[in-house]
């Protein structure tokens, strides 16, 4: 893995804020100064696609999130906030118990709406 790739994934772990692209930019620009947008775009692509990280599209933006862990997402749908609701056992429950004829599951991400203290 490349510094540049490290950087940015040690960023996400360490983040609960689900950045965009132009937010993981502008902070990870106060370590890596010549770092492009493009750069970035191309490093958490394939974080994405390796599973190092998951991407959250919410309306029209995608959102990048490290936690590690079997998390839910809650979204404001008032503000747009991103939440980590962490009920590991609820997402394991899921996995166990979800079984539909002739489709096998692979990944499961549980995003529920609502709104949030902010609104
Ligand atoms: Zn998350």
């Amino acid at each position: 893995m490349t510094t540049q790739r490290l950087r940015i994934m040690e960023y996400l772990r360490r983040t609960r804020t689900h950045p965009t692209a132009e937010q993981v930019h502008r902070a990870i620009s106060a370590e890596l100064p010549t770092i492009t947008l493009a750069t970035v775009y191309r490093n958490l692509n394939k974080l994405t696609e390796g599973g190092s990280i998951i991407r959250l599209k919410v309306g029209n933006t995608y959102h990048y999130d490290g936690k590690e862990g079997d998390h839910i997402h809650g979204i404001c749908s008032a503000t747009g906030d991103i939440v980590d609701i962490d009920q590991p056992e609820l997402v394991r429950y899921v996995k166990r118990r979800l079984k539909h004829p002739g489709f096998t599951p692979q990944d499961i991400r549980i995003i529920v709406t609502g709104t949030c203290d902010k609104r």
